[in-house]
């Protein structure tokens, strides 16, 4: 039976080379199992039809949801990390920054645009969660910040989309910094009186809750979304007790006064503009 067995190991297609599925191929719902079309799903904004299950997307899905006819124009789309810290942990870093460059297209975990929404221009910033966890180093911090300075240049509103793992290791204290660097970012977009809309999807952890996520003039998040700081393991053994039932959800975060809403994603595009409309 040899010829069953994969003879080359660790083969790998770049994410340019694989095709998009055709349609009429199908999608499993992970949370209710079930079975539907995958045109079907993408038409319904990712989510499942029969449990409403929202499927973890990144910035091409986001901003194809977002943007009028997916137009939009990208703003610093070939920023690239550097290796401040010369770090190595099982590869090193720019070792590792080339190889998830290669398997996922992406140059790292946010794309920031700017485009129509329902015919108003909006700056948006969305995060990857492919790239490193979402995990928010330099780059990131940087395309946010010059992302909000582009929004206060043209008179926009901002829209941060969140996925994050947290701060990225491999930038150890100059990951930390981004956190400042972004909020000092959006206190000049206050100042300047345009509104800010932070989106938290699953899962928004970390350093990012610590800053931009949580600065919205509202923040608002996807249905059971995982939001917190610190995951719910560490906690746990920290506080050596059992944790409530749906802690971190989206739901439980907004029962406790975290939140402004819960917004369907489909629905999303529509609020978010009619909320921008009645802030500006
Ligand atoms: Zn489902």
């Amino acid at each position: 039976m040899s010829w069953f067995v994969r003879k080359d190991k660790g083969i790998q297609t770049p994410t340019e080379m694989k095709r998009e599925a055709p349609d009429g191929l199908w999608y499993q719902c992970p949370n209710c199992k079930k079975i539907m079309n995958t045109r079907e799903h993408k038409l319904n904004a990712y989510t499942c039809v029969h449990c409403n299950y929202h499927e973890k997307i990144g910035s091409d899905a986001y901003f194809s949801l977002l943007f009028d006819e997916n137009e939009f124009t990208e703003l610093d789309a070939n920023m690239q990390s550097a290796d401040p810290l010369k770090f190595v942990d099982t590869k090193a870093y720019p070792d590792r920054v080339k190889a998830t460059i290669a398997k996922t297209g992406l140059k790292d975990a946010v794309r920031t645009a700017y485009g129509p929404m329902n015919g108003l221009v909006v700056t948006a910033a969305v995060m990857d969660f492919n790239f490193i966890g979402g995990s928010m180093g330099s780059v990131v911090g940087e395309k946010i910040a010059r992302a909000i300075d582009h929004a206060i240049e043209n008179r926009t509103p901002f829209l941060m989309v969140s996925k994050s793992g947290g701060a990225r290791m491999m930038e150890a204290g100059f990951s930390l910094m981004q956190m400042a660097k972004t909020s000092a970012k959006l206190a000049l977009l206050d100042k300047a009186k345009l509104p800010y809309v932070s989106l938290l999807t699953d899962p928004t952890t970390g350093g990012v809750t610590a800053s931009y996520a949580m600065l919205g003039d509202f923040n608002i998040a996807e249905p059971e979304a995982l939001i917190g700081f610190a995951g719910p393991r560490v906690i746990r053994e920290t506080i050596g007790k059992d944790l409530p039932k749906g802690f971190q959800s989206a739901e439980f975060v907004l029962e406790h006064g975290f939140l402004d809403f819960i917004v369907d994603r489909k629905d999303l595009k529509d609020k978010l503009v009619s909320l921008f409309r009645m802030l500006l």
